[in-house]
């Protein structure tokens, strides 16, 4: 089986319900193994939109990538993601951080994700649960790759309800 890790982000409606929901569909495909804490996120891009929520889980599947980008795109879509603008609000956004240790460029699907070493509100969760993975391409450990970013600004983690959120394994822990 593959080990994937997955960037899942919300900001729009009750973004942490729509993480949870996503969580729920996900583990009808994958196995999940690992789940981050939710960090509520400053929006980068284009600003004038709601913060997001965002977590990191790591993952086992038989799946491709291709065929998992399709179950991704099929959750996004079920969940009322519409078409939009580059960085527009989004109802869920699901990303392929790695797979396994493939490095890989298509038309429809770059892994490791291109844009994850210059985001904070991707390394933050991602180094809670796996600060020494390495990145395929730049040979860098999650912990360097975020100590080289030099900057956590605008990722805070969340307890929306109240609730401390570290240190949780898996989907049911994190309602
Ligand atoms: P986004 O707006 O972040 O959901 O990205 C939209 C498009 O990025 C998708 O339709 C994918 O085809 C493409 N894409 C490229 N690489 C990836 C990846 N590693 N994970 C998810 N989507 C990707």
């Amino acid at each position: 089986m593959a080990i994937v890790y997955i960037g899942i982000g919300s900001n729009l409606g009750d973004r942490r319900q729509n993480i949870l929901t996503a969580m729920e569909l996900l583990s009808e495909k994958v196995v999940p193994e690992k789940v981050s804490s939710i960090y509520e996120t400053e929006p980068v891009g284009y600003d004038k939109q709601p913060l997001f929520l965002n977590l990191v889980c790591k993952v086992e599947t038989e799946l491709s990538p291709q065929l998992l980008l399709k179950q991704l795109k099929k959750i996004e879509r079920g969940m009322g993601r519409k078409a939009s603008f580059r960085n527009a609000p989004r109802v869920i956004d699901l990303d392929i951080l790695f797979y396994d240790d493939i490095v890989m460029e298509s038309n429809e699907l770059t892994i490791p994700h291109p844009g994850l070493t210059e985001r904070a509100f991707v390394l933050v969760p991602l180094e809670e649960i796996a600060p020494g993975l390495v990145h395929p391409a730049k040979k860098k450990m999650v912990k360097q790759l975020l100590l080289e970013l030099n900057s956590r600004s605008g990722v805070i983690k969340y307890d929306g309800d109240g609730k401390v959120l570290h240190r949780r394994r898996n989907v049911s822990s994190i309602r």
